[in-house]
């Protein structure tokens, strides 16, 4: 049989025409990735294997507005005409990179900034929001603890309120960004058991009794992972992001848009495994024909993108709900699942068209295979996703 025509399978012909997506969200496309092309993709296998990102590019990143995007214009962001369906653009260039830890490390500010500017005060908004935005501060989220991480109601990190502060005691752990970052909002106990007593308190990362310590991991190298432990750490009592006991409702609000998020970008990392696989597989030759002449593998390419473009008309449809006003929780935490698990299986078939030229490091997709499984596990995992939906159905 003669070998058919290359074709240009990549990232762009990939996506299927959007409804939602008109001349803005292409313009913000296209300088989003010359930025990036620029700025990023020449370094981020330097970076991941250094484990770090220099605090120059967060800089670069504020001046060019990728911090920024989507925040208010009072603090330095730009959210004029900014919708859902940008955002969506957003996380799917900086997936195109090929290198979650450094998107991760970039963009930490985009789970720790928010519930400040949803329910924090306007003095503290305004001391901590520009210079996040301009890449010179970064702010994390510390919920997570050694005993509690899905069953976020059970933490136990406790602020006393002693006069006109807070005194912190306890520890959180795998906090991205937690050895870089100046800030964390950070999920305390400040009443009684369960979610009715935690509140969300701004924590100075370089206070007196904190302690940081780094964490190695499977993936997501760039972005720096870290245990913190309190020991009496002082919070003045204006550093209570909304109020007293509300800390649980901030923290589930959040969630809900980190998951349309980490849905996005899975969704693209996975349009990224077969972007390279396909490349991959009209190049390489086995049995004197290439390897996409092989019918198995060309059925393992149409799969993916079956599977990819399904992902990406739940994830639209799901975008396009939250942008009219609508909170869809059973179906973000569905997406999420059905995002992640697009993109395993992506990344496993990817790696295998590719052989052993997969598994060799610096390339995309051995990246993105490592980076899997913290995608099914971050922000909340499968089971936990799962059974809220059921929750949500009444079940
Ligand atoms: C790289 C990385 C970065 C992270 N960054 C942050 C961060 O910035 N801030 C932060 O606060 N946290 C962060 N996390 C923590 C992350 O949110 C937690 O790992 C996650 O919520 C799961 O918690 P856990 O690891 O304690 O697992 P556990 O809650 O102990 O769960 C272990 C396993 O049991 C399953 N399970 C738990 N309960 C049930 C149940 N009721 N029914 C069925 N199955 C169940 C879970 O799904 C999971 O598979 C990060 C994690 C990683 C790996």
């Amino acid at each position: 049989m003669p070998s058919r025509q290359s074709s240009a399978l990549d990232f762009d012909s990939l996506r299927p025409p959007s409804p939602f997506m008109g001349e803005t969200h292409q313009a913000w496309r296209d300088s989003l990735r010359r930025f990036i092309e620029r700025e990023l993709m020449p370094f981020v296998t330097e970076w991941d294997e250094a484990e770090y990102v220099p605090r120059e590019v967060f800089k670069k990143a504020g001046a060019f507005g990728l911090l920024g995007a989507g925040y208010p214009e009072q603090y330095g962001g730009w959210s004029e005409g900014f919708d859902r369906f940008h955002g969506i653009v957003t996380s799917e260039e900086l997936a195109r990179i090929g290198a979650g830890g450094v998107s991760t490390a970039l963009m930490v500010h985009g789970i720790g900034l928010p519930p400040i500017l949803a329910i924090g005060t306007d003095e503290m908004k305004e001391r901590i929001a520009p210079s996040v935005l301009r890449g010179e501060v970064q702010i994390s989220l510390a919920i997570t603890e050694p005993d509690a991480g899905s069953d976020v109601a059970n933490i136990s990190t406790r602020a006393e309120r002693h006069g006109d502060h807070y005194i912190v005691n306890g520890s959180k752990m795998f906090i991205t960004g937690g050895m870089t970052s100046h800030w964390a909002t950070t999920a305390v106990r400040t009443g009684g058991d369960g979610a009715g007593g935690i509140s969300l308190l701004l924590i100075d990362l370089n206070a007196k009794g904190v302690t940081r310590t780094p964490l190695k991991k499977q993936g997501w190298w760039a972005s720096d992972t870290a245990a913190l432990y309190f020991e009496d750490v002082e919070a003045p009592v204006d550093h209570l992001i909304g109020g007293l006991g509300q800390g649980f409702a901030g923290i589930m609000r959040n969630f809900n848009s980190e998951r349309l998020g980490m849905a996005s970008g899975a969704t693209a990392s996975a349009r990224v495994c077969i972007e390279d696989a396909a490349q991959w597989a009209q190049q390489r030759r086995t049995f004197g024909k290439r390897l996409a002449d092989h019918q198995v593998i060309r059925h393992k390419i149409a799969e993916m993108v079956q599977r990819v473009n399904a992902t990406t008309a739940y994830l639209e449809h799901c975008a396009w709900r939250v942008q009219r006003g609508e909170t869809p929780v059973m179906d973000l935490c569905l997406l999420k699942v059905q995002a992640t698990q697009t993109l395993e299986f992506c990344a496993r078939e990817a790696t295998q068209i590719m052989g052993g030229a997969g598994y060799m490091r610096g390339s995309r997709i051995e990246r993105i295979y490592r980076e899997v499984r913290v995608n099914a596990i971050g922000g909340g995992s499968e089971e936990i996703m799962r059974d809220l939906a059921a929750r949500q159905l009444g079940l």
